[in-house]
This record gives C-alpha cells, structure tokens and sequence, in this order.
C-alpha cells in the first residue's frame, strides 16, 4: 500500500505495479506540492553551482523513466556571471553532468523541466487507487476518515508535506509560489528565480517546522518579477499564481519505517529525484 499520489507516491506506485506486485494507493488526492505547474529537473542549483548528490544517478534514472509517460524538455541555462564560472567549473570538475559553457552561461544538456498534471494523471492510470483521507498509521495498515481500517503487507508512505505528521520524520517545511505568465519559455532559465514553460518560481521564505497552507503573498510576486528581470531583462506579464510547500528531509529520502518505508522529503528536487528512490525502494521490496 503506497500512502499519496504525488510524484514520490506515483513514481513509487508505478514502478511496483509495472514490476507485477499487487499495489493499493491510498491518497486524498492527485498530488499536493507535486501539482507545480512545471517542474525543473535541475542537477546543478543555487546561485553557487553545487551539484546535487547523485546527480548523475538521479538524471539517468529520471531520463529511462519520465519520457515514456510525458514529454521531457531537454536543457537549462544558466546565466552565470563571469567572475563566478571559475568557481562552478571546479564544481563541475571530475561530475559526469553533460553542459557546455556558451558566451551566455553554463548549458546544462541532460536537464530539463516538464509539465507535472500530464505526468502525475499518466502515472496514475491503471493503478488501483482508494481516494481517502488517513487520519493515523499503524504499521502496515492505515486509519481512514470515514472510519475504515485498510491493510497490507507492506507500507510505503509517500504522503509529503501535508501528510508528514503522519509519520513524525521531522524535517523543515518551506512555503513558495509559481506565478503563470502568459509566455511560454520553451528553454529554462535559471538564476536566482528560474522560468520554464508558463512557470516564473524561486525559493526565498523562511522554514518552518509545521506544515501550514499557503497561499501567495504580494511581495513574493515583487520578488519572483523583480528575480526575473534580472534573469531575462524584463518582467513577464503573469494571469495566476500557484503556492505550495515543499517538504525536506536532508539527503535521507527512503528510509525504513514501522511497517515498511517512507519515500519523503524531497524538498524542491522531488521531480529530479523521485525515478531514482522508487527504483531503489522497488529494489529494496523486490
Ligand atoms: C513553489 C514550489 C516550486 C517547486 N518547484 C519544483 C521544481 O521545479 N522541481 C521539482 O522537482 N520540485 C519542485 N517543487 C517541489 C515539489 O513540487 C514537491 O516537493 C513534490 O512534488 C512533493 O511530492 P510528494 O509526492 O512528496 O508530495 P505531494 O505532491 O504533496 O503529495 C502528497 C500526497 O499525499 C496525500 N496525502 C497527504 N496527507 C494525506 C492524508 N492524511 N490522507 C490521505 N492522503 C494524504 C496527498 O493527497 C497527495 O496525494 C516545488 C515546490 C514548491 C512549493
């Protein structure tokens, strides 16, 4: 039984059901933090060019497994000042990430974004789904709201921010906003803020140890616009914004749990990592 649909509970549900097990979802609905419109799958971040952990493992695990269900475009700039290549470069050094530096910045070849609401409804079809509401875990078997009692062999719980208390892993939960521009940015840009498809995004606000609702301030639309100005030279006009929060859990993503495991805390790199942890924990049920 995989508690959530997101991209950890999806990924994870899909691999387990194309391997021949018998899985069950159990989730309140397609996705929470995973319904970012777009979603950058990014192996070198920040404005400091440090490359993510197993990067080379996560891009080729999420290239063998995204493309069969959606569309994955292929390569992120980013305009990294000259007086900082130096520093990025020896980052790179001795890394098998594919990129070439142009007179604009570093391209990063084997990066990319996607579009998350094909991904997770492709994901979804086929598998065998109970849309509910778990209000308490107990080993492998899970409380439900309308007062029923489902359970399995084995427990995966995917159930990200909003489901975290579930299981009490800790970890720092961080609001944010996407706002949706009118253009459409076929290549990805990223420095400081990044765009991709109709999506502007960034991360500024603060953690926090609880996860609470968020919804779109007024001055992080200041800051995403003003971010890409500096990115692209102006601001893009925007109809909507979509806020989320993003659930971490440092470097520990699949770990074991009473009843089975959690696929969790993937922070703002669920996407990038989610192909690679599901293959790992489909290794690990086996
Ligand atoms: C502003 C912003 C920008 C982001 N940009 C990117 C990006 O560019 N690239 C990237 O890779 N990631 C990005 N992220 C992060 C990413 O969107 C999330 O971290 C990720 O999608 C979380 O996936 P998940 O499957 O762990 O959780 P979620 O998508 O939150 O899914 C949780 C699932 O569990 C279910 N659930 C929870 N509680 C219960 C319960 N009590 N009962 C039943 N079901 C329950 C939910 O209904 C849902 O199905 C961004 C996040 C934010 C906020």
């Amino acid at each position: 039984m995989v508690v959530g649909a997101g991209i950890a509970g999806l990924c994870a549900a899909r691999m387990l059901h194309d391997a021949g097990k018998e899985v069950l979802v159990v989730a309140r609905e397609l996705g929470e933090a995973s319904r970012v419109p777009d979603a950058l799958l990014n192996p070198v971040r920040g404005k400091r060019g440090a490359v993510a952990p197993e990067a080379e493992e996560a891009l080729g695990a999420l290239w063998d497994f995204y493309p069969r269900f959606v569309p994955v475009h292929r390569g992120v700039l980013r305009p990294v000042p000259e007086a900082d290549r130096e520093a990025w470069k020896a980052r790179l050094e001795g890394r098998r990430i594919p990129h070439r530096w142009l007179p604009e910045g570093l391209y990063l070849e084997n990066a990319g974004w996607l579009q998350t609401a094909p991904l997770l409804q492709r994901l979804a079809e086929g598998l065998d789904i109970l849309w509910a509401e778990v209000v308490r875990l107990e080993g492998a078997s899970v409380y439900l709201a309308s007062g029923g009692r489902v359970s399995a062999r084995r427990l995966v719980f995917a159930g990200g921010a909003s489901g975290a208390h579930l299981v009490g892993l800790g970890g720092r939960f961080t609001p944010g906003s996407v706002l949706q521009t009118q253009e459409h940015f076929q290549q990805a840009r990223s420095y400081g803020v990044y765009v991709a498809g109709r999506s502007l995004g960034g991360s500024y606000l603060p953690h926090q140890n609880t996860c609470s609702p968020h919804q779109t301030q007024p001055h992080e639309a200041e800051w995403l616009l003003s971010g890409a100005e500096r990115l692209l030279g102006y601001r893009p006009a925007y109809t909507s914004s979509w806020a989320g929060v993003r659930y971490r859990l440092d470097g520990c993503y699949l770990r074991e749990i009473p009843g089975g495991y959690a696929l969790t805390g993937f922070g703002s790199a669920a996407y990038f990592y989610a192909p690679l942890y599901a293959g790992r924990l489909l290794r690990l049920v086996g």
